[in-house]
This record gives C-alpha cells, structure tokens and sequence, in this order.
C-alpha cells in the first residue's frame, strides 16, 4: 500500500505535522522541552501522543528518533499512522507514540545527540566503568581526521581499508560500532554519564507506565540493511523468553545477541533496559531497522558528521553539504522506500496492537 506520508523536510516540519495529526486524531498530547536548540533556532521537544486508557496493562509503545537523523522516516511513519490507523486498536490498549527521543540529533540531522553521543551506547550501568574498547581507540585518529578534504579522505580510508584486510571486515565493522568511551569527539562514542534523552527516558517511565502489566515497543530506525527492507532486531539471544515472545508475535526476528543481526553486537542500547524502565511488565521489543544504502556510504557520512562537529563549522557551507549526505544516508525520498516501509511498519504495530 502507498504510504500516506512523504518524508519531512527537517524537525520543525516534521513535529508540526505529527502534532497537527494528534490532535486531529484526538490524542492526548504532552510537551517535553528539551534545553537546547534546533537548527533553525527553533525550539526542541519529546512530543508524546497517546490514544486509549491511560491506566491500561497493555501498552505499546512506538519510539521515533532514538538516533536523530533516522526520525525522518520514523516521524513520517508515526505521523502516517495517526492519520490512517491501518488496523483497528482494541479499547483496552494503550498506544503511546513518542515523538523524536533525541530531537536535537533530528533538527541537526545528526544520528548522535547533543553531547556527540549515540543514544543507544549511553544505556550501560553507570555505576561501573564503561566497556573498554582499546582497538578503537588505535584508529580514532584515521575515522575522524582533523582536516576533511578529499585528499585526507581518502588518505585515511586506504589506511582504515588496510587495517580491515588485516583484521577482517566484520571485526573492523564490530570495533568501530560497537560503542566507545573515550573519544568524546569520535563515532559511536557512548557518552560519560546518562545524557538527557535517557534520564527524560527513565522519568517519564517511572511516571507513566505504573499500570503497564505488558509491554510492547517497536523503536525504528534506518540506516542498516536492504534498501526498504525492514529487519525486526531483538536484543536478546534465541531461545530466551523475550526473543521467543518476539517471533511469536511478529515472526521472523534476528538477535543482535547472537550476532545473526545486521549490525554488530553493541553495549548500551535502550531496549537492552527497557526491563528496569517498566519493572512491573512484561517487556516485548524490536528495534525496527530499515536499509538505506550501503554500509561504506553510512560509515562515511557518519564520519564527515563527527568531523564537522569536531573540527568543522556546522553553520558553513560544509555543514549544509554533510548534513545532506547524511539524511541521504539515513532516509530516501524516493515515494517507493516510504511504501516499503509503511507497509511493514504496519503488520508489525498491527500485529503488536493486536496482541
Ligand atoms: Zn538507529
């Protein structure tokens, strides 16, 4: 089926018309100002539209924007929802859908947030030292260089290339992505202490899904995979309970755990602790991942990000140009990827509500 949303042209388009969805739908609305600023000055927000018995035990939760730039798609898939549900919600579920988790990394088309920090890295117990991570930091220098004209491109990606022949591909693709603590100005870098998203994350938890007895969250993101493709990646390993909830209700379902995921087994994500954030549920998640284009493309826009920020000026004219390279990396204005899309995002929040 078509979608019946195209992509927005930036955060401020996109909150706007998911707001005028809500309403429209006669969702229950809630604000929460985020400190900082957006792009174009404007103001930041978790938007979170919820429709059905507040103090329902079944809840199913739909995340948008846990990594900024990806909330193109989600935001369009949200919003896309409320205007034509494509399934029926039964009364007594409790649909929450919460609008841009890192609106900063949105509005700044960055997959990190404010602080350089890639949400899903930031979840680990902080009461402990962070995972360590020593082979990254070997090649930080050569991933995100100081200085970004061609030349140096494509001086450090023949040494990065060099280094993945010799130490494999995927080993290379597991160091660099599995989350790092140390290089605040690197890729993937896990922060030093929970940052905002999280700590808005655990407080709206704490005080809103008192009654949830089962919860069902589908977090969406893109960047890996097929092109429209949409893999449904669960944190735990096969033959766990949560794993096996998760292909009973949605079918096939990969494990970042076991590695039979499209990206590499990581520390940090949020799904890994959505326990702890409902205590008294019984939690079913998937990270809902669709591809874009390939994996070299993605880590190069990725790196040109951190540069930017790092050694860059994101207000020049270099910052425009990046910032295309990576909404191009992370989303597709081609109407057939949205199509894709809408229709697999479907089945699995139909399926979800349906429960
Ligand atoms: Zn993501």
């Amino acid at each position: 089926m078509a979608s019946p949303r195209r992509l927005a042209p930036s955060y401020a388009r996109a909150r706007l018309e998911l707001l005028a969805a809500a309403d429209a739908a006669g969702a229950r609305v809630e604000h929460h100002p985020h400190p900082g600023r957006g792009l174009e000055g404007e103001d930041l927000a978790v938007d979170v539209a919820e429709l059905g018995p507040v103090d329902a035990a079944d809840v199913v939760l739909v995340v948008s924007a846990t990594h900024g730039v990806e909330g193109f798609c989600g935001s369009a898939l949200q919003t896309g929802w409320l205007e034509h549900p494509a399934s029926a919600r039964p009364d007594g579920v409790r649909l929450v859908l919460v609008h841009a988790l890192n609106p900063y990394g949105f509005s700044w088309v960055r997959r990190v947030n404010e602080d350089n920090v890639d949400l899903n890295r930031n979840f680990v117990d902080w009461t402990r030292p962070p995972p360590d991570n020593a082979e990254y930091d070997r090649i930080a220098h050569l991933l995100v260089p100081e200085s970004w004209t061609l030349e140096e491109q494509e001086r450090t990606s023949l040494e990065l290339l060099a280094i993945a022949e010799d130490m494999g591909l995927e080993r290379m693709q597991e160091v660099v992505s599995r989350g790092q603590y140390r290089q605040p100005t690197g890729v993937f870098y896990g922060g030093s202490g929970p940052v905002w998203s999280n700590r808005w994350l655990h407080t709206w938890c704490a005080a809103n899904l008192e009654a949830c007895r089962r919860l069902t969250i589908i977090d969406l993101h893109s960047g890996l995979g097929p092109w429209g493709h949409g893999e449904l990646i669960c944190v735990e390993s096969a033959g766990t309970p949560p794993h096996d909830r998760a292909s009973a209700l949605w079918g096939e379902v990969t494990s970042m755990a076991d590695g039979s995921a499209a990206g590499a087994t990581l520390d940090g994500d949020w799904l890994s602790s959505a326990h702890r954030l409902a205590p008294h549920a019984e939690v079913t998640s998937g990270a809902l991942e669709f591809g874009t284009v390939d994996p070299v493309t993605v880590a190069q826009a990725l790196r040109a990000d951190a540069w930017l920020h790092a050694h860059g000026d994101p207000l020049g004219p270099a910052g425009a140009e990046v910032r295309t390279q990576v909404r191009g990396a992370f989303a597709d204005d081609a109407p057939a990827w949205m199509d894709a899309l809408w229709d697999r995002f479907t089945d699995v929040l139909g399926a979800a509500l349906a429960r």
